[in-house]
């Protein structure tokens, strides 16, 4: 992961030219946070005491260290001990607000072990908070799994709420919000891959993608060939950090974007739904035939029925459409 909080709290990254909305006022120092964190009230009425035998999922600033909640600093000071996907980089968010609480370390090439040896600590009565990278524990991160062990030993897990690098770039996108779908990272395998972009392709929801900057360009170019030049998409760009970057586009835009500059930092993708009633034919040129018959059948018409929506979209006749299905 890039754009590491900084000892200063700001993240020093690329000087890219913010070309939609850009916030430079957003990081905090670590003094001055130091001295807001010496202040915080985390209650005295018990409602928020930390509990033995429990692991806390403590959400963590995806860059901007202000955004993270005095219910998780009093977690993080009182549980006893923390679990981080990065103990190196918890290290230096527990330095900013002064918690000396033991860690121990649990990410993907270790969760098995280390998962069992927390899962021991928790049954012995011991409270656990549970830091991965950055956002909240359990999404597109190793947590998910330790949260899995606890479900099905019975031990009891808390979520304290905060930063979602999906849920931001949602927020701020501009697409639909009713209904969405998580994707997460695309699967890398190719023909998953390939199968997943097909959903895409036809997918009527928004749906929100995570994405590494080495990857980017290729994710776009597959999404553009997938679901047409004129599919709608914003990117998003190093929330809540000083190059935070949202661009509104669509994925002819985005691709001509990136063939003029090198991704840098973090990215949320967030493509807008498919608008299948108003797909014209242009837009089919983008799919295969099988794609494109899948997609009526999606819709519920039956083989026939669809090679015949096929066909006319097409404008060739359905004994081409049926040729091309039993290459
Ligand atoms: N658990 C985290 C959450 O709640 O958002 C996500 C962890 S996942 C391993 C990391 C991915 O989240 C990154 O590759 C990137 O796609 C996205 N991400 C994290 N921080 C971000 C930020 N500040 N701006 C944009 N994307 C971010």
């Amino acid at each position: 992961m890039s754009g590491d909080i900084e000892k200063n709290g700001t993240v020093k990254d690329a000087d890219i030219d913010n070309n939609v909305s850009s916030n430079d006022a957003n990081s905090v120092s670590a003094e001055k946070f130091a001295d807001v964190i010496s202040t915080v009230d985390t209650g005295t009425d018990g409602a928020n005491d930390v509990c033995g035998g429990t692991l806390y999922l403590v959400s963590t600033p995806i860059g901007n260290l202000a955004d993270l909640s005095s219910r998780a600093i009093k977690v993080l000071r009182e549980a006893d001990f923390i679990a981080a996907e990065d103990t190196r980089r918890t290290g230096r968010l527990l330095a900013a607000i002064g918690v000396k609480q033991p860690m121990t370390s649990y990410h993907e090439h270790n969760k098995k072990e280390s998962g069992e040896r927390i899962i021991k600590r928790l049954m012995a009565g011991e409270s656990c908070a549970l830091c991965t990278d950055a956002g909240v524990p359990g999404i597109s991160d190793p947590g998910a799994d330790l949260v899995a062990l606890c479900a099905g030993r019975g031990i009891p897990v808390v979520c304290i709420p905060g930063p979602c690098a999906a849920i931001t770039a949602l927020a701020v996108s501009g697409a639909d919000t009713h209904r969405f779908v998580f994707e997460g990272f695309l699967p890398t395998e190719a023909k998953q891959r390939q199968s997943r972009l097909a959903e895409l392709s036809r997918e009527e929801r928004t749906a929100v993608i995570y994405e590494s900057p080495h990857r980017l360009k290729k994710t776009l170019s597959e999404l553009r060939s997938a679901c047409g030049g004129s599919r709608k998409i914003t990117l998003c760009r190093e929330l809540t950090k000083l190059n935070e970057e949202v661009i509104r586009t669509d994925l002819d835009g985005a691709v001509s974007i990136y063939s003029e500059r090198e991704p840098r930092g973090e990215y949320v993708l967030v493509l807008h739904g498919a608008d299948n009633k108003k797909t014209s034919i242009s837009d089919w040129s983008c799919i295969t035939v099988a794609e494109h018959v899948a997609f009526y059948e999606a819709e519920g018409l039956s083989r026939m029925e669809a090679i015949k929506a096929v066909a006319r979209d097409r404008g060739v006749s359905k004994g081409i459409i049926y040729k091309e299905l039993i290459k």
